[in-house]
């Protein structure tokens, strides 16, 4: 399914997997700096000339992969070291480990996440400290990557700047909302089956991308879009636990966040339906809602972002190539 599933049987380690915590562990939510799941749209001419480059940094990034299978220093990553990369981490049972000095949650068998920002610098430190006493440390090199300008017009005018108070009061609740929702995490590994496409169809906007919205500088955009029509249901990339199920908000319209885990968190925009509540527990590849176009967007397509300890990283890493024979259905979209 995707590669890093393929490569999962290079972990070679022997701890046995002893059973997870019961109860979820809190965390500290994020603070009112962090950017909101960005909502967003598509358009078509003016991604035509940025797909060909970003096509080739994808390329490009797919020969920078790097996997480190390395029984002597007790780790394995499985991902790609680069700005938007999330990394699948493995090492010894009870092992504590911190990226540049920001702890990370660690499962009882040793599994972990990393993730680079959009704008994540060339370097970043690793540090394994194992129940022996022992401790590795790893310098990672982060590539970095381009990122499209993504100029959309022709969206609703009120959904980009100007807002009225009772707008601007809707969009603080819905702030608190996604906030709370980000509260808590599971500690199960939920994201450790891998990822696979939610929706598939034409890619018709890419994470990272500078967007300027009716001519207004925004913030990058937060994650995957992929072109479908209304009502083309939705399927869960991996397991986890619903957060947040609501069909009304501001921006992001019927919006859906799916806790993976570890602090990987994915998000749904734009939704026309929704058939999940708080609470739920989603196998992978369960239907959890329909393609909309809802809150901020210009036609029916599903938004995906994929935020980790507050920084978003690319979904389409960590989902591999798009299959080619529903890309085949979708076309003229
Ligand atoms: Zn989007």
């Amino acid at each position: 399914m995707t590669k890093l599933l393929a490569m999962a049987g290079l972990i070679a380690l022997s701890g046995c997997a002893a059973a997870p915590k019961s109860a979820a562990e809190a965390v500290a939510p994020e603070a009112a700096a962090v950017a909101p799941v960005a909502a967003e749209a598509e358009s078509e001419a003016p991604m035509l000339a940025t797909k060909a480059s970003y096509d080739a940094a994808m390329a490009a990034a797919d020969e920078r992969q790097r996997v480190f299978d390395d029984p002597a220093m007790s780790i394995s990553l499985q991902g790609e070291l680069v700005q938007g990369g999330l990394v699948f981490g493995q090492t010894l049972p009870g092992a504590t480990a911190t990226l540049d000095g920001e702890p990370l949650m660690v499962s009882d068998d040793g599994r972990f996440l990393l993730g680079f920002g959009r704008d994540h610098g060339a370097s970043a430190l690793l540090v394994i400290k194992h129940v022996d006493g022992s401790v590795v440390r790893r310098a990672l090199d982060i590539a970095s990557r381009p990122f499209p300008v993504d100029r959309i017009d022709g969206l609703d005018q009120s959904k980009v700047s100007g807002f009225t108070e009772a707008q601007l009061k809707k969009i603080a609740v819905d702030k608190e909302k996604k906030t709370a929702a980000r509260a808590v995490t599971a500690p199960e590994t939920f994201w450790a089956g891998g990822f696979s496409w939610p929706v598939t169809g034409r890619i018709s906007g890419v994470f990272g991308s500078q967007r300027i919205l009716n001519g207004e500088a925004k913030t990058p955009h937060s994650g995957v879009d992929v072109a479908a029509a209304t009502g083309t249901p939705v399927k869960a990339p991996a397991a986890g636990i619903v957060r947040l199920a609501d069909p009304d908000m501001y921006f992001e319209g019927g919006l859906i966040f799916i806790d993976h885990g570890q602090r990987l968190e994915s998000a749904f925009l734009h939704l026309s339906r929704i058939d999940v509540k708080p609470g739920d527990r989603i196998e992978a590849g369960q239907v959890i809602g329909a393609v909309g176009a809802t809150g901020r967007a210009t036609g029916p397509h599903m938004h995906w972002s994929l935020k980790w300890m507050g920084t978003l990283v690319d979904p389409q890493l960590v989902a591999g190539e798009m299959p080619q024979a529903e890309l085949a259905g979708s076309a003229g979209n």
